[in-house]
């Protein structure tokens, strides 16, 4: 394809910018230049990314139209060369979206065409979200909007950029696993930057400037003492729906602490004792956590005092990190403590995500050294299915030499349901990166 064919859709997205200038919206102005400078990468997944954007365009024009049109017609001024000159416009929005569909496209973007649809999807879903997120909280909910005021449209188009990245890095099992805890550390990295920076005076860095334990429990057990405060509840409560207990192996900010400290240990052997505190312990902590809640509310203790009780909960867990899941090489804290841990496990079964594990089993055990939620053993493979601890982390996948671990989501065959989760792991990590501040 000769490449002044990219003129069309390239003038296209500058107009479109040229709109946000005039709204002073410059990050929108930066994204669009950078998506007509990644026309130019021809790699496959910017196409779908361009054509979205360019239907997203029709709209915005139509609609600026029929403002504009209102708007003079209100003040009895002439409106008809406006509407040529808007007409005009839309009809370069609309060929340059029809373009994008022509065949001579399809030669120019031939580079990373394997992972097209997941990698521009993730571009996708993590820009809606975090668009989302932007119009409808009252407040400069992203750090670019509070630093430099109109330019948090560019934080949006570099946090979809990098989760397309950061996807494709995953395509394959073995990247999964080695990308995984890192992207989860970084997530639990800057969550607390922004803490501690906040707590040191910079309050631009904290969401609403009401600080509150960074201890999962109190995602439950604020709640139950405040009687209101349900933004995380609810949060928490969406990821369970859109990929089940996965916020316990790549969202949660205090998870990847405990995933980092099993690192430091042997390697992950499965153990009925701890298999039996995955339910009896955990529910039992969920018992103290809400149980103690509810008590300091009855008793009308002031929240400086109830605080305590919240901290002195987190440093067990802590603790419990240090000393066993470092020692044992399996997420302890998390398996046997956490009681969020254990609400994801059972509440996340409302989601039809699965883990598999093919007929074609050998028994070999394999995916045991792997397992560091203990949902594996030789029970489990007979079975066929992974105990309720499973987090759907997906470190067992790279392990089978025979392909028999597996993402199962019904109806979609197991390569599928596998980047289709990843799709949407990926993309709520890249959102929370961009907005979960305490
Ligand atoms: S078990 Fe608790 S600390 Fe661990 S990842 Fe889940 S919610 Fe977070
Ligand atoms: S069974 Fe596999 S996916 Fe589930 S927690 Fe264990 S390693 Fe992760």
């Amino acid at each position: 394809m000769k490449p002044y064919r990219l003129l069309l859709p390239i003038a296209a997205l500058l107009l479109l910018g040229a709109h946000g200038l005039r709204q002073g919206d410059f990050g929108l102005v930066a994204s669009l230049a950078v998506l007509a400078g990644l026309l130019c990468t021809r790699r496959a997944w910017v196409r779908p990314v361009v054509i979205v954007a360019l239907l997203w365009g029709g709209v915005v024009w139509a609609r600026a139209t029929v403002d504009f049109i209102a708007f003079r017609q209100a003040f009895e001024l002439p409106w008809l060369r406006l509407a040529w000159i808007m007409g005009g416009v839309i009809l370069l929005d609309g060929l340059a979206l029809v373009s994008m569909f022509g065949r001579a496209f399809d030669t120019w973007f031939d580079r990373d065409r394997e992972w097209a649809g997941p990698r521009a999807a993730m571009f996708l879903l993590t820009v809606f979200g975090l668009a989302m997120a932007r119009s409808k909280v009252s407040f400069p909910i992203l750090l670019a909007d509070r630093f430099l005021p109109g330019w948090g449209w560019l934080e949006i188009c570099l946090l979809g950029l990098y989760a397309q990245w950061i996807g494709s890095l995953m395509r394959a099992p073995k990247g999964h696993r080695k990308i995984r805890p890192r992207i989860w550390g970084l997530f639990s990295g800057v969550f607390f930057l922004q803490l501690a920076l906040g707590l040191l005076g910079m309050d631009r860095m904290l969401m609403t400037g009401n600080l509150h334990l960074p201890v999962p429990a109190m995602i439950l057990a604020g709640p139950v003492f405040r009687g209101g405060g349900y933004f995380m509840l609810v949060l928490f409560g969406v990821t369970l729906l859109l990929v089940g207990p996965a916020w316990c192996s790549h969202l949660c900010y205090i998870g990847a602490w405990d995933d980092a400290m099993s690192r430091l240990g042997a390697k992950p052997a499965p153990g009925r004792g701890l298999r039996t505190l995955s339910f009896m312990g955990r529910g039992a902590a969920l018992v103290i956590a809400v149980g103690a809640a509810w008590v300091l509310r009855t008793l009308g203790v002031p929240g400086s005092s109830a605080v305590l009780f919240g901290a002195a909960f987190g440093l067990i867990g802590v603790g419990i990190m240090l000393f066993f899941s470092r020692r044992k090489g399996m997420m302890v804290h998390c398996t046997s403590f956490c009681p969020m841990g254990l609400v994801g496990n059972i509440f996340g079964r409302i989601s039809p995500w699965r883990m598999g594990i093919g007929a074609d089993c050998t028994g070999c055990g394999a995916c045991f050294t792997r397992c560091r939620y203990n949902a594996l053993d030789k029970e489990r493979l007979a079975l066929r299915r992974p105990a309720l601890s499973c987090t759907l982390c997906g470190d067992c996948v790279s392990a089978c030499a025979h392909g028999q671990m597996r993402y199962v989501f019904p109806g979609l065959s197991p390569e599928i349901a596998r980047a289709v989760f990843i799709v949407l792991a990926v993309s709520l990590h890249a959102v929370f990166l961009g907005v979960a501040r305490i």
